[in-house]
């Protein structure tokens, strides 16, 4: 298996269209990220949110969820 620690990179799901709780940076697998910025294809976040990431990053909190998740990773 591998440790979300080193696999996984914070990005961010700007957008205006459906309130602040989508406003949130999420935790998603580097493996995913990479054909996603090539093809446009969507990825999945640790909390199960799956979108299409912008090229227009900008800075939003990190999703509780998926924080939660990768602390219960790196502990365990
Ligand atoms: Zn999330």
């Amino acid at each position: 298996m591998t440790l979300f620690t080193t696999d996984t990179e914070t990005i961010v799901k700007p957008t205006v269209d459906d309130g602040d709780h989508d406003r949130y940076s999420h935790y998603v697998k580097k493996d995913e990220i990479l054909p996603s910025t090539i093809e446009g294809t969507p990825v999945k976040a640790l909390c199960g949110k799956v979108w299409v990431p912008t090229r227009d990053p900008k800075r939003y909190p990190v999703c509780p969820t998926c924080k939660e998740i990768m602390e219960s990773l790196s502990d365990g």
